[in-house]
């Protein structure tokens, strides 16, 4: 396997409208995961570039790979909706980056190796830039529990080796 450290990620910029500021004082230290349901790259930066639809995410990943950024990590973007960590704490995207993979959600739409790997580097540059001791999929913090499926498929073997220098104290 080539192993391609691309420490200078390439990203295609689509802003989103739909952020604010975090709030004072909080460290970034999730990444939440998300599928679409959208079948295309396309659909997905139409539909965060539109005000009404009050969604965003920091990074959606196509199928290619190809990466895009919305919205700036220091600021808070809008995609995990209301939700509850297992340590108690709600407001999930307060602490969070949250990163889309198109994807169908339907369980038979695959996760393609281009895509899992630009997963992988992006983890890697965000765990550069914040202490992060939590990756969870949607469906692990959206509240009530069940209220979003999404990624279907998820996969910690996508990104668990990447956590142990981070997370072996938690
Ligand atoms: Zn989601």
């Amino acid at each position: 396997m080539a192993s391609s450290d691309r420490s200078s990620l390439e990203f295609e910029s689509h802003p989103s409208p739909n952020f604010d500021e975090r709030p004072d004082g909080v460290a970034v230290d999730t990444i939440v995961i998300h599928a679409t349901a959208l079948a295309s790259l396309d659909q997905v930066i139409r539909h965060f570039a539109d005000p009404v639809s009050k969604v965003s995410s920091h990074y959606t990943i196509d199928k290619n790979g190809t990466i895009v950024c919305h919205v700036s990590e220091d600021k808070r973007a809008w995609h995990a909706g209301q939700s509850k960590m297992k340590d108690g704490r709600t407001e999930v995207n307060d602490f969070s980056v949250g990163i889309e993979l198109v994807n169908l959600n339907d369980g038979f739409d695959p996760f393609p190796e281009f895509q899992i790997e630009s997963l992988r580097a992006l983890i890697k540059s965000v765990l550069i830039r914040h202490s992060i001791k939590n990756i969870v999929a949607h469906y692990e913090c959206a509240d009530p529990p069940g209220r979003k499926s999404d990624p279907v498929g998820f996969d910690r073997t996508w990104f668990n080796d990447l956590l142990e220098p981070y997370c072996g104290r938690s």
